[in-house]
């Protein structure tokens, strides 16, 4: 069982580690209010400091070999490999899911790094059909330059694993700048950083949104990757000068369609995974169900269960718990205000419903369905947050396809239905960026993964996640006679 010890985080640029100028950031474990890591609040200068690290390192950097690019994220993955464990317990004592699902996390983080290790080496130009005798016209795809990092608590290892591993695939430097609510994991993450790339490739810089900010501003970066909520989407998209590359990885409020021709075993099953895993912090995670009419009181029957067979335990006392603490006192008050909300509009509760007393003060919820949710109740259109879904029925198909696409953002949707009419009617009529049909793993890193509408756009996982990386160039050179 790894110590339990206050993890002390501190920048890392320059290939060492600095104090910031501005206070420190202290957190705290959501399951039992102890402290759990200290960060630096890092000011404009430090920002500024990281940033010229970066831009320092990309000098040489974008004309690394791509073998040698591949040769240190394989040696980083390596690296990680040995802090499995201090990583998980970092991301359990900061964050709260059990410790078993924070090593899963940190597992799919080094599958990302040798993804793109391998990804690094398959970027292709091509020449173009000449437009006059004597003369080739190529197209190069060239790093974009220093890149800002910005991601959120949720999943602060994986998420911080995407943008690092994709940019410096692609030959950009990066500056990231973790969550402050899970600082600690990343230090961890830092540390091993320190040990493989040479100095300046990947920096990392604590603080709060101010900080955020300030990195956002900075003049030079090229291109700012973020993940986060809608509001600081938002804001960051007014921020950034007109010519800094942006993707916005944001929220939503994530669907799930289950049709008569369903298998209602697989389809239970499927919802009670994406609904309360992560005790519903997840972006993809089912907020809304609609069921069809003759299948409705099975299949809520089914979930009501499943959801009261969850385990709801300290992930560090329990590993293999199923829902750890809520991480933020602010969403665990969101989904209890989204429950009432609910019952006041006439839904009534099927599991779940409130905190589990016997681990109070800790931020743990009850696995929890309400039924016969009107579509003007919070959890059918806002992103909860929390381990709540709501479920409603259905008649007719193409209706339901509207009341999906009805809610803010456009992230990813969920069907379940055994016919192929009904299949590519979903598949092609919801209007989000992923869209998983009998399954619910709607994001896979080998596939581009990003939302539509008001989730944001660009997209990271896959080929497309290093290509948002490049920019082009051409080149015409004339090589015949004149
Ligand atoms: P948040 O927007 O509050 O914070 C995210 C990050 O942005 C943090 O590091 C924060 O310090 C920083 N930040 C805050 N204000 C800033 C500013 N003005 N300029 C620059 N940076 C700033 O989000 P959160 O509460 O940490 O995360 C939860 C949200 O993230 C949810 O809405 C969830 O859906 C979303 N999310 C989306 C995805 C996705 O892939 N689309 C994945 C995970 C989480």
């Amino acid at each position: 069982m790894p110590q339990n010890k206050v993890i002390t985080c501190r920048n890392f640029h320059t290939g060492t580690w600095h104090d910031a100028s501005e206070g420190l950031i202290e957190r705290y474990n959501p399951a039992t209010g102890e402290l759990a890591a200290i960060a630096p609040r890092s000011s404009p200068a430090d920002v500024d400091a990281a940033v010229a690290s970066a831009a320092t390192a990309f000098r040489t950097w974008r004309t690394t070999l791509p073998a040698d690019r591949a040769r240190y994220l394989h040696e980083l993955a390596a690296e990680c490999a040995h802090r499995v464990d201090d990583m998980a317990a970092a991301i359990t004592r900061e964050q709260g899911k059990p410790l078993d699902e924070a090593r899963g996390e940190v597992r799919k983080f080094i599958t990302a790094l040798h993804y793109y290790a391998e990804e690094a080496q398959r970027v292709f130009g091509r020449t173009i059909p000449n437009d006059a005798a004597g003369f080739t016209s190529i197209v190069e795809k060239e790093p974009i330059g220093p890149v800002a990092g910005i991601v959120p608590w949720n999943y602060p290892i994986e998420l911080i694993g995407w943008k690092l591993a994709g940019a410096t695939a692609a030959g950009c430097t990066i500056v990231i700048k973790p969550s402050e609510h899970t600082p600690g994991c990343a230090q961890i993450l830092s540390e091993c950083v320190a040990a493989v790339f040479p100095s300046g490739v990947v920096n990392f810089v604590h603080g709060d949104g101010a900080t955020g900010q300030a990195l956002v501003e900075h003049p030079a970066i090229r291109k700012v990757a973020f993940t986060g909520s809608m509001r600081t989407g938002q804001s960051i998209f007014r921020s950034v000068n007109g010519i800094t590359g942006l993707s916005l990885e944001l929220g939503g409020s994530c669907p799930m369609i289950v049709t008569e021709r369903a298998d209602i075993g697989a389809a239970i099953t499927g919802a009670a995974r994406r609904s309360f895993r992560n005790a519903g912090q997840i972006c993809i995670a089912i907020n809304r169900i609609y069921v069809q009419d003759g299948v409705h009181d099975e299949f809520l029957a089914g979930l009501a269960a499943a959801a009261d067979a969850l385990e709801v335990a300290d992930g560090m006392e329990v590993p293999s718990a199923d829902v750890g603490s809520m991480t933020m006192e602010e969403t665990y008050r969101r989904t209890l205000d989204h429950i009432e909300d609910a019952r006041e509009r006439g839904a009534s509760l099927v599991a779940g419903g409130g905190p589990v007393a016997e681990l109070k003060p800790g931020l743990f919820l009850r696995p929890t369905v309400v039924a016969d949710a009107p579509d003007e109740a919070l959890v059918m259109h806002e992103e909860t947050f929390g381990p709540l879904v709501g479920v409603a029925r259905f008649s007719d198909l193409d209706d339901v396809i509207e009341r999906a696409n009805a809610a803010p953002g456009g992230l990813a949707a969920y069907a379940y239905t055994d016919d192929t009419r009904e299949t590519f009617a979903l598949a092609r009529e919801l209007d989000f960026g992923n869209v998983a049909v009998n399954n619910v793993d709607a994001g896979i890193m080998n596939a581009p993964y990003g939302g539509r509408r008001e989730s944001g756009f660009g997209s990271e996982h896959g080929h497309e996640g290093l290509e948002s990386y490049l920019q082009l160039k051409h080149i015409r050179l004339r090589h015949g006679a004149r």
